[in-house]
């Protein structure tokens, strides 16, 4: 018999060599009918986490913790998303006989196969074919079998088959770790886990087609990359539709371009965004509303260059890391000098605080700069403004005794959530990353910092009340961290806002300050984002808000309409009244019907549109309109009232 762990700590004896179906089947029938896969730790393995996770009909040997997941768990969609591939793969055999495939894993939102369809094409009208034909598969209720293979064997297989994608893969493996994979009559070499049978396959749907090169390496082969999700519940596919046709609408590059916010250049470089004046505008009302919290918080302003000398981040560490991936160093006309565009602000702040002796009374302090900074992503992973070679940081550092951590961090904390509240991100989760406590010697710093460290942010995240997973293992190697997960208004999730505890590059600029006793101490480096970057905080914000911003970030808050042009003098007279007010206010009295120019102004989503005609110049009115809803007629005086009164609202 073996001990079998279950997450609540209760422990039941099986016999050895008892399955995971077999569990939730002795649980209930209802839990082996919704359950997927199982995440097994032998009592043996001592690092962090959930084990490995196990095809539901795999032999358990020894005593283990084990999770039986679901649908709900990531891990459980995992399973069931790259088992789908595999179903896809049996129904493009059918279709495109011959067809090679090269790796087909579970991504974030369903699945992907790269396959080489010999010279042939494949387009969106070839969906529906194969989406039915992996249906009918998956009604055959095909198992998943799992096989032990040789590498020899292996081999042979697929040399006979002519998969040359998967013998280069087989000759990367050692030989005694080789599994294959069987479903209906497609044979993979994988090493899972995978679904029981394809039986819980009840809807699929292919959403996309990309070229892909082999390994990632452009000099390779040019596969052909299908994506498709699926679902265990026909309503689940349906919702989910529902979804991506709103996300395609709230999609903010779409909006961007709507709004005139921002725009792209090939000639100027992918990923490196060009700010229209309407988006340069809102940049900077977010920067003014971080700059005026972040002076009530005691932060300093710093400006910092755009390079750096290479020195500089062969001492952060960042160039032996990062170097080789990144923009090039820089040269000059003197031989063997070379610069960098900076990839972080961090160094730079270092020698700031080098800049003079510091003493334990000038802690905490807080260096904060909106810096920007440059990486070079992938061009295949460049995504409007989620994904970019150049971004404005919201950058700070603050440099603290180690009395001072739990206190400092309570602060960030609080301007994180004043800004979740602003911008109406009202659902969030923080997940705190510590060591893993079994493998102590990869991280820098003492044992006691860490533990000093560890439990300020434990003890800071639940003085102000936050929900928070606690990840073991997550750390990086330089400190302990605090991540912001927000759902946006369609429920999409994202990572938004950051505070991470640095004892290495304290360590690397050898900083350090005079105690109260005069001896010399190292300070410990925080660094934090709320908005992570104008960037990515611009792209989740136009999702989240589907473009409709609040008023006080919008480019134009106000457009001024005259019905004709007889009173567009009046016009203009309101908006001058308006623009003395400090309201980003312009007059649209181009020569077109007022529909019209509505219509044309509603895609810019300016919040609110005053309309003014006969009526409206003799009593010495406005008609306001607020998001597209009246919002009746006023005095312009007591319509600047009101507007600042709103203004007001929302930043309270
Ligand atoms: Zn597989
Ligand atoms: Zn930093």
């Amino acid at each position: 018999m073996i001990d079998i762990t279950f997450p609540d700590g209760s422990v039941r004896a099986f016999e050895k060599g008892v399955t995971g179906y077999e569990i939730a089947k002795s649980i209930s029938p209802r839990l082996a009918e919704e359950v997927l896969a199982v995440a097994v730790k032998p009592a043996t393995d001592t690092t962090v986490g959930k084990g490995v996770t196990y095809d539901l009909d795999r032999p358990i040997e020894e005593d283990s913790s084990i999770v039986l997941l679901k649908w709900d768990d990531d891990e459980g969609k995992r399973v069931f998303w790259h088992s789908s591939s595999h179903l896809m793969a049996e129904a493009l055999e059918d279709i495109f006989p011959g067809v090679k495939f090269g790796i087909g894993p579970a991504i974030e939102n369903g699945f992907y196969y790269d396959v080489d369809l010999g010279g042939r094409q494949i387009t969106d009208a070839d969906f529906p074919k194969i989406e039915k034909r992996m249906l009918e598969l998956a009604r055959e209720k095909q198992d998943f079998v799992r096989q032990d293979v040789s590498k020899a064997d292996a081999l042979k297989h697929f040399e006979q088959t002519g998969d040359k994608y998967k013998c280069e893969l087989i000759n990367d493996l050692a030989d005694g770790t080789i599994t294959y994979y069987t479903n209906g009559h497609f044979t993979d070499l994988c090493r899972g886990p995978h679904l029981r049978n394809t039986e819980v396959i009840k809807a699929v749907k292919l959403t996309a087609i990309a070229g892909a090169y082999w390994r990632g390496d452009e000099k390779r082969e040019q596969l052909t990359r299908i994506y498709g999700i699926s679902f265990p519940k026909k309503s689940m596919l349906d919702e989910y539709l529902v979804l991506l046709e709103e996300a395609k609408k709230r999609d903010h590059r779409k909006l961007g371009k709507e709004m005139e916010l921002f725009t792209f250049s090939s000639r100027v470089g992918l990923g490196l965004p060009l700010w229209l004046p309407r988006g340069a505008v809102m940049r900077y009302e977010l920067e003014k509303f971080l700059r005026k919290k972040q002076n009530e918080y005691g932060y300093l302003p710093v400006v910092t260059p755009h390079i750096g000398s290479k020195e500089l981040y062969v001492t952060s560490g960042h160039y032996a890391k990062y170097g080789k991936d990144s923009f090039q160093p820089i040269h000059t006309p003197q031989e063997g000098e070379e610069y960098m565009l900076k990839p972080m602000n961090c160094p730079h702040h270092c020698e700031i605080f080098r800049s003079e002796p510091r003493s334990y009374k000038d802690l905490p302090l807080r260096l904060a700069e909106f810096g920007t900074v440059y990486r070079y992503e992938q061009s295949g992973e460049l995504h409007g403004l989620t994904r970019v070679r150049s971004f404005t940081q919201d950058d700070a550092h603050m440099f603290v005794t180690p009395d001072q951590l739990k206190g400092e961090f309570e602060k960030v904390i609080d301007l994180i959530l004043y800004v979740f509240r602003i911008f109406k991100f009202d659902k969030y989760t923080a997940q705190v990353s510590l060591r893993d406590p079994d493998n102590r010697s990869k991280y820098i710093g003492s044992d006691e910092n860490w533990e000093k460290a560890e439990n300020a942010i434990i003890e800071a995240a639940n003085e102000k009340g936050l929900k928070t997973v606690v990840e073991y293992g997550e750390a990086a190697f330089y400190g302990p961290k605090l991540d912001f997960m927000v759902k946006d208004a369609i429920g999409r999730k994202w990572q938004l806002g950051t505070i991470q505890v640095d004892y290495n590059l304290p360590e690397r600029f050898q900083l350090e300050y005079t105690d109260a006793d005069g001896s010399k101490k190292r300070p410990i480096m925080i660094h934090r984002a709320p908005f992570g970057s104008i960037e990515r905080f611009t792209a989740v914000l136009l999702e989240h808000t589907s473009g409709h911003l609040p008023l006080w970030l919008s480019p134009d808050q106000i457009k001024v309409l005259p019905v004709s042009e007889k009173y567009a003098e009046y016009a203009k007279k309101v908006c001058g009244l308006l623009n003395n007010s400090d309201i980003r206010a312009s007059v649209d009295d181009r020569n077109e019907t007022l529909g019209k120019r509505i219509r044309e102004i509603s895609l810019l989503r300016v919040p609110v549109l005053v309309i003014v005609g006969e009526k409206e110049v003799a009593d010495g009115t406005v008609s306001v309109r607020r998001d597209g809803a009246d919002a009746g007629t006023m005095k312009v005086e007591d319509f600047i009232a009101w507007f600042k009164a709103e203004v007001a609202k929302e930043l309270a």
